[in-house]
């Protein structure tokens, strides 16, 4: 147990669920919602040092335990939410900003490249964490750079993406680092061609993902040379259960959670999963998603 976190800008006990798209989950111990860069470090020099921070963005990619979390959780809010274009055609985004809105701006201003944003529900921050990706394009194609603060020294860079280590849906930053806004490249492109590409993305996603229901995306990632979906469909798992969470029948790497679903449920599903999977086929598959707060077990399967 760690000291007490007194600040007018924490919340004490503060419900989770409603933070992220799968909505299960407890609260957080603390929670602190930012406006800017000035807030961040009051709130942090106020914590204990021995107090586990996280930042969510728009939650869509986690599963938050049933217990809660037990530290502080961070939600970037007020000037991080801000979007700004450039003549240069550089978009400079705070962390806060949702994915489709970024796109949205950029299209406005007659500049593309980041329309594969938006059917991502995300935030610029877990984009260049996660480097989130879609429609043969990833962050680390667009991004130019991130601001990022390091939680323990709290210093605050600007980083190059050549150095952000983006991968297949990961990078080197740990959850230390928090990402306070990022710069994008884009092109010229004719308002044409962006409203074709944009209805173009958005009749994908509907037609194979589950739309309107509680979901985090992708389940796990695809492994070299096959998709996750096809050994998962291939397995025969398309609407197996655990409690109130099933395998998506329209896209096998979603799962939905149902009304009265817990993180416990999303937990054991996907570790079912991966067990039966693993049993079909020897593949062993990493999880996209993240748990955040404790969870039976080191890992689900
Ligand atoms: C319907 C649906 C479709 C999706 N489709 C795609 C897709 O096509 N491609 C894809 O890549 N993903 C997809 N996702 C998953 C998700 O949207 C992405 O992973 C996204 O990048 C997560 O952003 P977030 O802000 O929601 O992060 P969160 O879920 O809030 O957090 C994810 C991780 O990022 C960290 N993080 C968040 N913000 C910051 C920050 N400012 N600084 C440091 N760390 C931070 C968190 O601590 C956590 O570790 C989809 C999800 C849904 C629900």
């Amino acid at each position: 147990m760690t000291g007490r976190l007194d600040s007018p800008l924490v919340r004490h006990d503060v419900p989770l669920a409603a933070f992220t798209t799968f909505k299960v989950g407890g609260p957080a111990r603390y929670l602190a919602e930012v406006s800017d860069e000035e807030q961040l470090l009051a709130v942090l020099d106020a914590a204990p040092a021995d107090l586990p921070v996280l930042v969510l963005g728009r939650g869509s990619n986690v599963v938050v335990s049933d217990e809660g979390y037990d530290g502080l959780i961070v939600r970037l809010r007020g000037t991080f939410l801000e979007v700004e274009v450039g003549g240069d055609g550089i978009v400079r985004a705070g962390a806060g900003v949702a994915l489709p809105r970024l796109a949205r701006a950029a299209a406005a201003a007659g500049r593309g490249g980041l329309e594969f944003y938006l059917g991502i529900p995300g935030s610029v921050g877990g984009a260049v964490r996660m480097n989130a990706g879609g429609h043969g394009r990833d962050t680390a194609a667009v991004l130019r750079d991130a601001r990022i603060m390091t939680v323990p020294a709290r210093d605050v860079r600007t980083v190059p993406v050549e150095a952000l280590g983006l991968g297949y849906r990961s990078s080197a930053l740990t959850d230390d680092d928090v990402v306070l806004g990022a710069r994008f490249v884009t092109v010229p492109a004719d308002p044409a061609t962006l409203e074709s590409r944009s209805r173009e993305i958005a009749r994908w996603r509907r037609e194979h993902q589950p739309g309107g229901t509680r979901n985090a995306g992708s389940v796990f990632k695809n492994p070299p040379g096959t998709s996750a979906g096809r050994l998962i469909d291939e397995a025969g798992l398309k609407g197996l259960r655990r409690g109130g969470a099933m395998v998506s029948t329209l896209h096998a790497n979603f799962l939905v959670a149902e009304e009265g679903a817990t993180a416990r449920d999303i937990w054991e599903l996907v570790g079912e999963v991966r067990r039966r999977v693993e049993a079909a086929t020897g593949i062993r598959l990493e999880p996209e998603l993240r748990f955040v707060g404790r969870f039976e077990g080191e890992e689900p399967g």
